[in-house]
């Protein structure tokens, strides 16, 4: 189990003693926080007729009583995984798990309903879902997933009590994090650079952090977009990175605000870039990004590469609009 689980796993132990369990949890994090396992944890749990525990650790499922026997096999009567088809979760599934825990349980103690991709409910079955949530039966206890908790209709996320899993940022990495982009830097700037990410990380728990290989696909980005950026070339190689990686949204986010900072950095610092694009311009791409990004979370099912080849050229002319005060 990962460390950074383990808080969250006291909690719930505690919750599952005093049977005050809450009745929904969404779970939520960055892919490969370990949301499932978490999850799979306290479904276990919930089966096992004989939970058991160390002195200072979480309760956990005995593994050798009958239903933790069923759940292993995964034919425990009392448990419901609900598996989105493609790319959404309809109303008939959530119909299915809504009677499914109207019955009492068959074996154990509680009913339990795991929903892992819980952002793909259509909105037909997050209001089947709602019901539920509203009225719970008893000893039921729904698990949801996410990592994506802005694609969950709020009044699903206010019916739930939300985990927020965080892993710790691997000092190897922020090392490494740290030389790449300090090595053409001077020293003293390194330092900075060094100080500003122990901020960001400090605020943001980010897979390109705690995952290597996501951060060399980071700092290949990076490259890409800022070589758009300051020579307008590479059009369809960005295009390209955006539509292939799931990250790609949010790190154009994510740089622009970085370039943003660099500026303000540097209007105190004595040693000037060779290029720096000016704030007013850095703002203008940063609103666009943003509505780029907007669009295609509002709308799943709009066309992607239109709507990201459409936020390439805004970009694009933003930086021609403004090619006078980008070396200013
Ligand atoms: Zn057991």
């Amino acid at each position: 189990m990962k460390p950074w689980l383990i808080e969250h796993q006291q909690r719930l132990s505690q919750q599952f003693s005093q049977h005050i369990l809450p009745h929904a949890i969404l779970i939520t994090g960055v892919k490969g926080a370990g949301k499932l396992s978490l999850a799979q944890w306290l479904i276990k749990l919930l089966a096992c007729q004989k939970p058991t525990q160390i002195q200072g650790e979480p309760l956990r499922a005995c593994g050798q009583c009958k239903t933790c026997l069923l759940e292993r096999s995964n034919t425990l009567p009392d448990h419901l995984n609900l598996i989105a088809e493609k790319t959404s979760l309809g109303v008939d599934e959530v119909r299915y798990a809504n009677s499914f825990l109207q019955k009492t349980a068959q074996l154990g103690t509680y009913k339990t309903v795991l929903i892992a991709h819980s952002e793909l409910m259509t909105i037909a079955a997050a209001n089947a879902l709602l019901k539920t949530l509203e009225e719970p039966t008893d000893n039921s206890i729904i698990v949801l997933l996410t990592d994506d908790i802005e694609r969950l209709l709020p009044t699903i996320v206010s019916r739930t009590r939300v985990l927020n899993i965080r892993p710790v940022v691997g000092q190897a990495l922020m090392k490494n994090l740290a030389e790449t982009e300090g090595s053409a830097l001077t020293s003293l700037e390194s330092n900075v650079t060094v100080n500003q990410h122990a901020g960001f990380v400090n605020l943001t728990q980010l897979p390109e952090l705690t995952d290597q290989v996501v951060n060399e696909e980071f700092q290949h980005f990076k490259q890409t977009y800022i070589g758009f950026l300051y020579h307008q070339q590479g059009e369809s190689l960005l295009l390209q990175q955006v539509l292939s990686n799931e990250h790609s949204l949010r790190w154009l986010e994510q740089i622009t605000v970085g370039l943003q900072r660099e500026n303000l950095l540097n209007a105190t610092d004595s040693v000037p870039k060779p290029i720096k694009l000016n704030s007013q311009v850095l703002n203008q791409l940063y609103k666009v990004i943003i509505n780029g990004c907007k669009v295609i979370k509002s709308y799943p099912q709009a066309n992607k590469q239109f709507v990201c080849e459409q936020l390439i050229i805004s970009i694009s002319d933003v930086m021609a609009a403004n090619s006078t005060l980008i070396k200013n």
